[in-house]
């Protein structure tokens, strides 16, 4: 029998360092498959098509969920984000574990119907740190700065609703934190004992062995 994956949900506010703590995470562990995300908001000038986001239109992305394609999605900052049910459901019959770098909305929705995912939430260190780290991407403007700081604030708001909370202060050890959470649910009792169940009988001593 094919061992399914987990789901693991990273979320954070802008800004909290969470697109780079994922990425290490995935070079790191190419095991893990992240999903990519569809969104209706346009292309920023460093990103791109099928790698950040599958940029499509307002239109396409309200026929998509109406279609049922969408495992979750929210209205987040303005634009529709969209997990699709492609980009998760063929890797955990797999047996592979999978990545969502979603908000509070969507991880509601998965919780929901996965209940043994695992949700982690990143939280900056100070608010100070997080408004520096804003302006250091220099790619938004002002006025979408002060939204997202006010949108941070909202997206705080929820992190007692995820299984684990990291500070990112230092990159490092909120890497190796994240990293410690999926290696701990890897461990679990019920999937181990799957895997090594050849081991306990030979330890315990079983003739069949
Ligand atoms: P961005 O800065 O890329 O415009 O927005 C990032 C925000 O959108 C983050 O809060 C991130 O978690 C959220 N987000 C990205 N993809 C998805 C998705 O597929 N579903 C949901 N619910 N949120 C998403």
């Amino acid at each position: 029998m094919t061992e399914t994956g987990t789901l693991f949900i990273v979320a954070a506010p802008s800004g909290a360092g969470k697109t780079s703590l994922v990425r290490a995470l995935i070079e790191d562990d190419p095991s893990l498959a992240l999903s990519v995300s569809y969104t209706s908001r346009p292309p920023r000038p460093a990103e791109t098509d099928g790698v950040h986001y599958h940029f499509v239109d307002r239109q396409v992305f309200l026929a998509m969920a109406a279609a049922g394609d969408f495992y979750e999605y929210a209205e987040v900052h303005g634009d529709l984000k969209g997990t699709a049910r492609s980009a998760v459901q063929p890797f955990l019959d797999a047996g592979r574990d999978v990545l969502l770098e979603i908000d509070w909305q969507g991880a509601r929705q998965v919780r929901a119907q996965q209940a043994d995912c695992r949700s982690i939430f990143v939280l900056p260190p100070s608010s100070a740190e997080l408004e520096r780290r804003l302006r250091s991407r220099a790619q938004d403007s002002e006025a979408v700065i002060a939204r997202r700081l006010a949108n941070s604030r909202e997206e705080i708001a929820h992190a007692h609703e995820f299984d684990y909370i990291v500070v990112n202060d230092d990159f490092q050890t909120a890497l190796a934190d994240i990293k410690a959470v999926i290696r701990a649910q890897r461990l679990r009792q019920g999937l181990q004992a799957d895997r090594h169940a050849g081991l306990i009988a030979e330890l315990l001593g079983d003739p069949a062995v």
